[in-house]
C-alpha cells in the first residue's frame, strides 16, 4: 500500500517476527542490505538477496548493516557475509562484545537465543552519516528497547528506517527494564526524537512500511505510559515474548523442555525477581498466560504455537 512511497533503488522484504524485515538498497556503485533475519531463516535470506540481485543483474552485497544485534536482526549476518564477502557494519557501541564474542555483552545467552558467531569491518557511529545503494543516510542513537539500536534516516526522501524502536503500532520490549536498567525513558526520547524529523515514511523492523506517523507516535507513547505506570506489566509482556519468540521456531514443544529453557534463561529469572515470584511459579505462570493470550496452546505435555 506504502511501496510507491519509495524511491527508486530501495526496496523492503517483509518477514515475520522471527525474523527482522530485510532493507535493501540498490546503486550504481554500492549494493546495502540492512539487517539480516534470523538464522533459522537464513537459507531463505540468502535465497532473497540471491533473487534480488539477480533481477537487478548485480553480483554481490557490498555492505550488510544492522541497526542493532537481536537475533532477529543479525542471525544471517555469518551466512551473508560467506556468501558474498561483504563488509559488515554493526552499531559502535557493540564493537568490543562482537570482536571478542562476548555471550556476556552479547543478548543471545541472556534473552535465551541463538546467533552464528560472524566479524565485523565497519561500525555505525550516532551522527554520521552512511551511503546505502544511492542515498546518504543520518545514522541516529536509538536507545530504549535496545541501549545500542541504531535508526537510519534519509533526509531528501523523509525516510526513517526505525528497527524495534517504532512499529505501526508500538516498538519492540523494552528488555534493559527486565534485568533493572532503564529503558522506559529512553524509549520516551527515541519517540521525541522521531517527532523532530520530517518523516514521509518509516520502514520498521516488523510489519509493513507506514505513513500515519503522527498516529503511531501517539500509539506508541500511550504504550509506553501504561507499561512505565506499573513495570510489571512491561515484565509480564518481556516474559511472553520471549517465549513466544522461541516457540515460533520450534512450532511444538515438551513442556519439561519449554521450562527447561526457562529456568535457563538469565532474563527470564530476573524477570521472575521483578515479578517477585519464585521459579516454579513462574513456569506455571509463564506458558498458561501465552495460552491465556491466545498465542499459544497445551496439547497433553506439548505447548505449541498458534500464529
Ligand atoms: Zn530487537
Amino acid at each position: 500500500m506504502t511501496a510507491h512511497l519509495l524511491p527508486p533503488g530501495i526496496e523492503v522484504f517483509e518477514r515475520g517476527w522471527l525474523s527482522a524485515n530485510n532493507i535493501f538498497h540498490f546503486g550504481d556503485g554500492d549494493v546495502s542490505l540492512v539487517d539480516s533475519g534470523y538464522c533459522a531463516h537464513q537459507k531463505m535470506t540468502l535465497d532473497l538477496v540471491n533473487s534480488a540481485l539477480k533481477k537487478h543483474h548485480l553480483i554481490t552485497l557490498n555492505k550488510l548493516v544492522n541497526t542493532h544485534l537481536h537475533s532477529d536482526h543479525c542471525g544471517g549476518n555469518a551466512a551473508l557475509a560467506e556468501a558474498f564477502d561483504c563488509e559488515v557494519y554493526i552499531p559502535a557501541a557493540e564493537a568490543l562484545a562482537v570482536k571478542n564474542w562476548d555471550s556476556a555483552l552479547l543478548s543471545y545467552d541472556n534473552l535465551g537465543q541463538e546467533c552464528p558467531q560472524f566479524l565485523h569491518h565497519q561500525v555505525l557511529v550516532p551522527g554520521e552519516e552512511i551511503l546505502l545503494g544511492r542515498y546518504l543516510w543520518k545514522i541516529l542513537a536509538a536507545p530504549g528497547h535496545d541501549p545500542h539500536s541504531v535508526m537510519l534516516y534519509q533526509a531528501d526522501h523523509r525516510i526513517l528506517i526505525s528497527a524495534d524502536a517504532l512499529w505501526e503500532e508500538g516498538f519492540g520490549v523494552i528488555f534493559p527494564e527486565l534485568w533493572g536498567e532503564a529503558g522506559f525513558e529512553e524509549v520516551a526520547q527515541t519517540l521525541d526524537l522521531i517527532e523532530t524529523l520530517p518523516i514521509d515514511l518509516v520502514i520498521p523492523g516488523h510489519g509493513a512500511p507506514f505513513s500515519d506517523i503522527t498516529k503511531s507516535l501517539a500509539t506508541a507513547r500511550s504504550r509506553l505510559d501504561y507499561l512505565a505506570s506499573d513495570p510489571d506489566r512491561n515484565a509480564r509482556h518481556g516474559a511472553k515474548v520471549l517465549l513466544k519468540y522461541r516457540l515460533l521456531e520450534w512450532r511444538s514443544r515438551d513442556i519439561k523442555d519449554v521450562n527447561d529453557w526457562i529456568i535457563n534463561t538469565p532474563a527470564l529469572i530476573s524477570t521472575a525477581k521483578l515479578l517477585n515470584m519464585s521459579m516454579d511459579e513462574f513456569t506455571q505462570w509463564l506458558p498458561k498466560s501465552l495460552v491465556k493470550s491466545g498465542a499459544a496452546k497445551l496439547e497433553g505435555n506439548f505447548l505449541l504455537d498458534l500464529a
